[in-house]
């Protein structure tokens, strides 16, 4: 190399000038996650929202490597080899239907993060402290109480969004354990005795904690007992929550996610984590005032747990006895024959059956025959906030035709045929009929208005909240007991034969 052009680059270099270019790595890393969020919240530009977000967070990734100081290269390829390694075993073996559970614990670990990277920080920092000491210069300079709190913070919210995360896991995963031969469903609510005066000594004890960080910021002591609380206070948030109510905890623990990464951006100074962090944790508060809406549930309510199955409610036998009447795929095809507004209602067993693309058949084969197709969306409906939305974009189907709950509802009685596939919880009456219920003032989509109702699943288990649904025994329900995708591949035939 020409020496000339050796000697610009080594002043190009100049710490200060690492930390501009780094700064500005940074600005132009959070505008892009600022405009990757705001593609996010179309359809139509959710993929290019994507690829900006994760533009952003690479530019960040490399902003920050590059700029050094921070770790060594050795960990930082050994971090990227075990994650990527454990990334591709999860892409590989965990199935569809268990990414909800996947997306809760992915959390859970940014949780986990944060408070690592903080406690490691209040580490380091301390052990400058005592070579200070040691050396008799005195110097607490590198410990402020801006330091302490973030670092307080981070390792509250961190470990509360962990060990709650892992219970949310747990229930999505819909875990049956049999005590004393009882059956209990995990996703369901589990009431501890004597909860209400434990949850209050845990967290009184964790606040304890976090002004014991911040009033004394010699030890790393009450950090670590912090983190050991906070843990136990996540399991206590999270464990009484359950029945339909998850779709809140999943989108306030993606916010909590968020709240913790923000705290360790102040404690180790890093501008685009406190930024990227702020986003997550603002657009989770967002999305759990929106579950909660959609749900009709408050924060408070749905946290204190002070709702949810108050009664045991009338037995599947009770609901269903005598009153159920099946059909099959030739029947439904005649009923389509003479229909002129179809409606689709899918649920977490669309997702299951992956049948979204044998859906999309029948819908435009329908269409081609002049009918009208339009797909009903309820907001909690399947396992994660949107989960309805991207598969049926994943099908190509068009965003016009999917229809919001509170745009649908007030038009169901105009409905000649509505297919329910994989859909239980979303459209049980009992919501709105039994103010016991697990689910009750859950607002749901009316399908009993419509003339004729088609439920497709394949038995009459119960969706998540656990409870028989009326629906399926009323006058104008027909059941087709079928996989949702062999059902629609065997309707879509029979309606090409008729
Ligand atoms: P539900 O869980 O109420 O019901 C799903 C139904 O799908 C089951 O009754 C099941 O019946 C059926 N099913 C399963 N596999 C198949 C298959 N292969 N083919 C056809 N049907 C199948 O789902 P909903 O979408 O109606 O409601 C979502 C529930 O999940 C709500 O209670 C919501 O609160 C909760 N929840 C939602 C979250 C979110 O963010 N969206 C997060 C966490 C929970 P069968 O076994 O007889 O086939």
């Amino acid at each position: 190399m020409d020496p000339s052009t050796a000697k610009t680059i080594e002043v190009a270099m100049d710490p200060g000038t690492v930390l501009i270019l780094r700064n500005i790595a940074y600005l132009v890393a959070s505008i892009l996650f600022i405009r990757g969020l705001k593609g996010l919240t179309h359809p139509r530009t959710a993929v290019r929202g994507n690829m900006m977000g994760a533009g952003g967070m690479l530019l960040a990734v490399v902003a920050t490597l590059w700029a050094g100081g921070i770790i060594s290269w050795g960990w930082v390829v050994s971090g990227l080899v075990v994650g990527s390694i454990i990334g591709v075993v999860l892409a590989v073996r965990v199935p569809m239907t268990g990414m909800p559970q996947m997306v809760a614990i992915f959390n859970g670990f940014g949780g986990a993060a944060s408070f690592l990277v903080a406690g490691g920080e209040l580490f380091i920092r301390l052990a400058h402290v005592h070579a200070a000491e040691a050396a008799a210069s005195g110097s607490h300079e590198s410990i402020t109480s801006q330091f302490t709190i973030a670092t307080a913070l981070s390792g509250l919210i961190g470990a509360v969004t962990l060990t709650g995360s892992l219970i949310a896991f747990v229930k999505l995963a819909e875990y049956k354990i049999t005590l004393g031969g009882k059956k209990i469903w995990l996703s369901n609510s589990l009431q501890l005795p004597g909860r209400h005066v434990i949850s209050i000594l845990v967290t009184l004890t964790t606040l304890g904690l976090c002004v014991a960080v911040v009033a004394d910021p010699t030890t790393s002591l009450w950090y670590w007992l912090l983190v050991a609380s906070a843990s136990v206070l996540g399991v206590l948030i999270t464990i009484p929550i359950g029945g339909a109510d998850m779709p809140v905890v999943i989108a306030l623990l993606n916010s909590y996610s968020g709240l913790a990464a923000c705290a360790t951006g102040f404690v180790i100074n890093n501008t685009v984590l406190i930024i990227a962090g702020s986003l997550v944790g603002a657009s989770g508060l967002i999305l759990t005032a929106i579950m909660c809406k959609a749900m009709n549930r408050s924060l408070a309510n749905v946290i204190f747990a002070t709702m949810g199955p108050t009664a045991e409610g009338p037995s599947a036998d009770d609901v269903y006895a005598g009153k159920i009447k099946t059909t099959s795929a030739d029947e439904i095809a005649m009923m389509l024959d003479g229909a002129q507004r179809v409606v689709i209602v899918p649920g977490y067993g669309m997702a299951v059956s992956q049948a979204q693309h044998a859906v999309r058949d029948l819908a435009n084969l329908l269409e081609s025959r002049g009918a009208t197709v339009e797909f009903g969306i309820h907001p909690v409906a399947g396992r994660m906030p949107g989960h309805m939305n991207v598969l049926l974009a994943e099908a190509d189907i068009d965003y016009d035709k999917l229809l919001e709950m509170d745009v649908i509802n007030p038009t169901l009685d105009t409905v000649d045929v509505a297919l329910v596939i994989g859909a239980n919880d979303v459209v049980n009456p009992v919501a709105r009929t039994d103010p016991t219920s697990a689910i009750a003032g859950m607002p749901i989509i009316d399908i009993d208005k419509c003339r004729t109702v088609v439920v497709i699943k394949r038995s009459l288990s119960p969706g998540f909240a656990g409870i028989p649904n009326p629906l399926f025994a009323m006058d104008n329900t027909l059941m087709f007991f079928a996989d949702g995708k062999k059902a629609f591949v065997e309707i879509t035939a029979a309606v090409k034969d008729s």
